[in-house]
């Protein structure tokens, strides 16, 4: 990626370890809309455990309210300023259109950005191997 060493970016934005920002943290990439969006158990380069304790990512459903939030907020400035004539069911449409596109990426966004919320870089780990 294109951020300093250690920036948190280079762990949320390509879905990588929050540790080593180079094994992957999800079983499925998010596009594959009808896998659902499970994290690893272990890093694949580190080690890690990704799942410091039991449900540890139903704290992600914060996250995931608050991209929701900010896609719903998004989608309607969108809307307002690109129709000539308001309506509030089409604005509500493309909002839950978008909302149901995006979710397995809201899903797997908000994860990431939890788990590094509490994990963090370790340059001696992105080294081995
Ligand atoms: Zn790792």
């Amino acid at each position: 990626m294109y951020f300093p060493k250690g920036n948190k970016l280079n762990s949320i934005l390509p879905l990588r370890c929050p540790q080593c920002h180079r094994g992957k943290f999800l079983v499925h990439p998010p596009f594959k809309i009808f896998k659902l969006t499970r994290v690893r158990d272990t890093c694949d380069h580190c080690g890690l455990k990704f799942k410091i304790e039991p449900s540890f990512y139903y704290g992600s459903m914060y996250v995931a309210y608050a991209l929701g939030v900010g896609l719903m907020v998004g989608t309607s400035i969108g809307y307002w300023l690109l129709s000539s004539n308001f309506s509030i069911l089409e604005c509500f449409l493309w909002v839950l259109g978008l909302i149901l596109a995006f979710g397995p990426f809201l899903n797997g966004y908000a994860k990431i950005i939890w788990a590094n919320f509490f994990i963090n870089y370790d340059s001696n780990k992105a080294k081995t191997k």
